[in-house]
């Protein structure tokens, strides 16, 4: 527009030149004057450098409307850019090398974050109650950087309510659980009570029913040549396990192997250690001793507990005799199991041998069982 405008006066000028040279010219001619013909000339010359300008300053005038043409779409291409990048829902912001801001998204913006400087923390707290934002930064190839900010607010709520959640179920367990315990253990206590209580009564069972067949000579054995010492590994075994908490040392020398029942023979051991455990301190030894004198084979079980006052040694293999226990309570038993003990060592055609130096003095309870020569 400018250019047009710059550019009426010299048409309307070299119009009237052209035509003033076309009339000077025609005239000139007509009157064969030279000089005439030389002015039509000189204005011709000037028409023509004039148009020769217009036409060059409508070409730059062209050109520079085309460029401002480009500029304005430019401009409206980075405003449609900057819309976009914008209206994305993320919430980012960009920064320059220098961190000057260059543009932040409408979501940062409307978190009320300043976009002046990058943030510096990785995680940014905004607004009561507080979301939590974790800061993602990355580099730019221009040297700048790009944070985007990605909302962790309902994974950090649901962590916070996962360790709530088994902080109340732990307490809440933990109340119904002890009880539980506590009558699981109290039911245990009853129930070993009650174990006990079998054991014995099926013991005193099996101690009456020996002592009828005794009585009424159906004690019967079954035979067969045996060893002493597995008989009195056998028995210590078994000790061992029934009574993990007791030391027991076994003490066996070489002996020849002898002719008897291994049940009733391991009943007669089993016996004798269980008194020995019973009216002995826990902390004491007890000792099975293996050994063989003139063809009778040994089998000593020692205690260092009680002890036997010598009144009481004569009576002791009788049926039901215990010795008074005084002041003390007397351990549970029915004194019977000594008297099965005698009878069923003399079945085996034995005998059972008591020594004592008195009361707190220990005892040792002998089986003396005969081993028949050996076959030369
Ligand atoms: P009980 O079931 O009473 O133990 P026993 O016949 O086995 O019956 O024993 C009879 C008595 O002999 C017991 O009551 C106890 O007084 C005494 N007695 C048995 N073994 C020992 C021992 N190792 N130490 C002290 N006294 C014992």
């Amino acid at each position: 527009m400018r250019a047009a405008a710059s550019l009426a006066p010299l048409r309307v000028l070299t119009a009237v030149l052209l035509g003033g040279a076309l009339i000077v010219g025609a005239g000139g001619l007509f009157l064969s004057t030279q000089l005439l013909v030389a002015l039509a000339a000189v204005a011709f010359l000037w028409c023509a450098a004039a148009c020769w300008r217009i036409a060059r300053r409508t070409e730059t005038a062209v050109a520079d409307s085309r460029a401002w043409a480009e500029v304005a779409l430019l401009q409206s291409l980075l405003r449609e850019r900057d819309a976009l990048w914008a209206a994305v829902p993320a919430a980012w912001a960009m920064w320059d090398a220098e961190d000057r801001p260059l543009l932040a998204s409408a979501a940062w913006q409307a978190l009320g974050l300043s976009a002046e400087t990058p943030p510096t923390e990785n995680e940014v707290s905004i607004g009561d109650p507080a979301r939590i934002f974790v800061a993602e930064a990355s580099a730019l190839a221009n040297g700048g950087r790009l944070v985007l900010l990605r909302e962790v607010t309902s994974e950090r709520e649901a962590l916070r309510a996962k360790d709530e959640l088994l902080a109340v179920v732990g307490h809440e367990l933990r109340t119904p659980l002890s009880s539980i315990k506590g009558y699981g253990q109290l039911m245990a206590r009853q129930l070993a009570t009650v174990q006990e209580q079998v054991q014995r009564l099926d013991q005193l069972a099996g101690d009456v029913m020996d002592t009828a067949r005794a009585d009424g000579g159906r004690l019967t054995l079954q035979r067969e040549v045996l060893s002493v010492a597995d008989l009195i590994e056998a028995a210590a075994g078994r000790f061992r396990t029934a009574n993990p908490s007791r030391s027991l040392e076994l003490e066996v020398a070489p002996c020849p192997p002898i002719e008897g029942d291994p049940a009733r023979l391991g009943q007669v051991l089993d016996n004798l250690l269980s008194n020995a455990a019973k009216y002995s301190p826990p902390e004491t030894v007890i000792t099975l001793r293996g050994s063989v004198e003139d063809h009778w084979v040994r089998i000593a079980v020692v205690d260092r507990g009680a002890g036997i006052a010598p009144e009481h040694l004569p009576r002791l293999f009788e049926r039901f005799y215990r010795v008074p226990a005084g002041e003390k309570d007397a351990p549970p038993g029915f004194g019977l199991g000594l008297s099965i003990v005698r009878d069923l060592v003399e079945a085996h055609g034995g005998r059972i041998e008591v020594v004592s130096k008195g009361v707190a003095q220990g005892c040792t309870f002998t089986v003396v069982l005969p081993a028949p020569p050996l076959a030369p």
